[in-house]
């Protein structure tokens, strides 16, 4: 669930009045699964889980409920049942300024398992439409929807959907919509540091904070096994290797290459000035890690470039950090 809370008391809302009579109506009557229940979709699900419990395929694993109720890419056939309430609710919102919308959590319940062979059927319902909230992507209305999926009579399975049809939120002043695209940014060197938004905080937690105690060192710490000697990172609590939770850490020299790259350009962040690259750097010990690429143009960032640590003193409205990114060795640099 994402962080909400209610913009004080609530205000008479007229909007929500017209939102809230969506409460109870039908958004599927009588769908129809495309396939039943089978093993080989089973067998697939569970690969690309890694999942293997012997239970499975001799029942379907309870979290695939939905795989049995989706239309696939081409959609559910005509005279499926759909009744349009959804697209009418939704077309409420967006008329109203809430065009944005995330999802922002799902629940579901399985009364029995499902079994090869079984035929599912789904009907669809418009649980629940909050008043509107304020929360930090902006203001908006939480719509919960609910499917109960049967076999024959039978109940298997609930599943809740909720999202958050809202306004974003105004960050700083943007420019009008205008028919005439934005000129976009031209390609530059990426600054060293930046005095916009504040910059997202590393998420410091009891497994990770000798890696941030290092950093604030001007030490890339690594973790090694006790036991099987394998080298891992990010910081994890346990060995993926052997399981031992006995480890030491390793100190990385910071040289390695870039693996892979990307360039990000959308989603913009406030804090960021797209377009900048960010790369998947192999160390020289044989562990990866994400970190931004600095020294070189975004555009000239490549696969197999050598990089070397650097530390990166950020300061901003929260305050100063360190952060570990890679610069381009003197040979890259343009
Ligand atoms: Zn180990």
């Amino acid at each position: 669930m994402t962080g909400e809370r209610t913009a004080g008391s609530p205000a008479p809302d007229e909007l929500y009045e017209r939102l809230k009579a969506f409460e109870g109506r039908t958004t599927v009557q009588g769908g129809e699964g495309r396939d039943p229940v089978n093993e080989p979709m089973i067998r697939h699900w569970c690969e690309a889980m890694g999942d293997t419990n012997p239970a499975y395929p001799g029942i379907a694993p309870p979290t695939m409920l939905q795989a049995w109720t989706m239309g696939g890419l081409a959609g559910h056939p005509a005279g499926s049942a759909r009744t349009g309430a959804h697209d009418e609710l939704f077309g409420l919102l967006d008329d109203a300024g809430c065009t944005s919308i995330v999802a922002t959590d799902c629940e579901q319940e399985y009364p029995r398992p499902l079994r090869p062979g079984d035929r599912v059927r789904f009907d669809g319902v418009i649980e629940s439409v909050s008043p509107r909230k304020t929360t930090a992507l902006g203001s908006g209305y939480f719509i919960t929807t609910r499917m109960d999926i049967h076999v024959g009579d039978v109940l298997v399975g609930t599943h809740r959907f909720r999202v958050l049809k809202y306004a974003p939120a105004r960050r700083s002043p943007q420019p009008k919509p205008s028919p005439q695209p934005q000129p976009r940014p031209q390609p530059k060197p990426q600054p060293a540091s930046t005095a916009r938004a504040a910059r997202p905080r590393p998420v410091v937690n009891r497994d990770n904070e000798g890696f941030w105690e290092g950093v604030a060192e001007h030490r890339l710490l690594l973790q090694r096994c006790a036991g099987c000697a394998t080298l891992r990172f990010p910081w994890l609590p346990g060995c993926g290797r052997c399981g031992s939770p006995e480890w030491e850490t390793a100190e990385a020299s910071g040289r390695g290459t870039v693996f892979s790259h990307v360039v990000m350009h959308h989603p913009p962040f406030p804090a960021f000035e797209p377009p900048y690259a960010v790369g998947l750097v192999e160390l020289a010990e044989g562990v990866r890690m994400v970190g931004g690429i600095t020294g070189v143009p975004y555009d000239k960032v490549r696969i197999g470039m050598p990089v070397e640590l650097e530390f990166l003193r950020v300061e901003d409205t929260k305050g100063a950090m360190e952060l570990p990114v890679f610069r381009a060795t003197a040979e890259e640099a343009v």
